[in-house]
């Protein structure tokens, strides 16, 4: 992956990238039906006002597709994975919370030395060190 494809892919910062995380988990699962956009509000609990801004994130960087669709009488968005989203690898959940699995730096980082200033990599460190054994 180039840089300025590592650029392209590149998930917000601080707060929203879990949430990110969590909303393309559920749009994953849900395979060719899909899952419509409020349900998802339901599940995560997410504020529609700021759900919508993710969601157009997400389908802007090619990740989700976004329908207009009527169920139940009512205009509602439909979302489904893309192929580029179906190509990114589940990874198992020991190996979940580590920050560079996820960065669009990573092919990059040791070029660049980041990791020696890298938050996302010092929280993950200092939550681990932290953590109950
Ligand atoms: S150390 Fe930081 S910048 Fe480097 S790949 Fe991991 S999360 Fe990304």
């Amino acid at each position: 992956m180039s840089h300025s494809e590592a650029k392209e892919l590149k998930l917000s910062e601080g707060g929203g990238e879990q949430l990110e995380k969590r909303i393309l988990d559920i749009v994953a699962a849900s395979g060719d039906a899909g899952v419509l956009q409020r349900d998802i509000w339901h599940l995560l609990n997410v504020d529609s006002r700021r759900g919508s801004k993710i969601i157009k994130r997400l389908e802007k960087i090619g990740l989700l597709s976004r329908e207009s669709i009527v169920y139940k009488g009512r205009k509602v968005y439909l979302l489904k994975p893309t192929p580029k989203l179906r190509q990114i690898p589940k990874l198992p959940p020991s190996l979940d919370t580590i920050p560079c699995f996820y960065c669009p730096f990573l092919v990059i980082c040791g070029e660049i030395s980041r990791i020696l200033s890298c938050d996302k990599m010092n929280k993950w460190l200092l939550d681990s060190a932290l953590a109950p054994t």
